[in-house]
């Protein structure tokens, strides 16, 4: 093996744990926002909106909805169920 191979097969072994850890994380999803922690709590999410015609499905940050429930932006891609609210909602344009 000369010098040029084993630096190919170190950089691969290098780089694998790290796209693999990458991959893993996204294969198990996101979870579900807490509505306990301080960021949710800083924008008074709340699972069940209260506010009239103001839900996560109706919201700029919400995606790839799944279920009752999908990703929110302002929430790094945390889960949000569709029925929820916080004060970052904007509407969808
Ligand atoms: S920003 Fe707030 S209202 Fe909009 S999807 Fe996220 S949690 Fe729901």
């Amino acid at each position: 093996m000369n010098r040029r191979q084993f630096s190919k097969i170190i950089g691969i072994t290098a780089i694998t744990p790290v796209t693999t850890l990458v991959l893993s994380h996204h294969a198990s999803g996101a979870e579900m926002v807490n509505p306990d922690s301080p960021t949710a709590k800083g924008l008074q999410f709340m699972k069940n909106s209260d506010k009239e015609g103001m839900r996560c499905s109706g919201c700029n940050f919400f995606s790839a909805p799944e279920g009752d429930q999908g990703s929110c932006i302002i929430f790094n891609g945390g889960l949000v169920p569709s029925t929820g609210w916080c004060s970052a909602f904007q509407p969808k344009k």
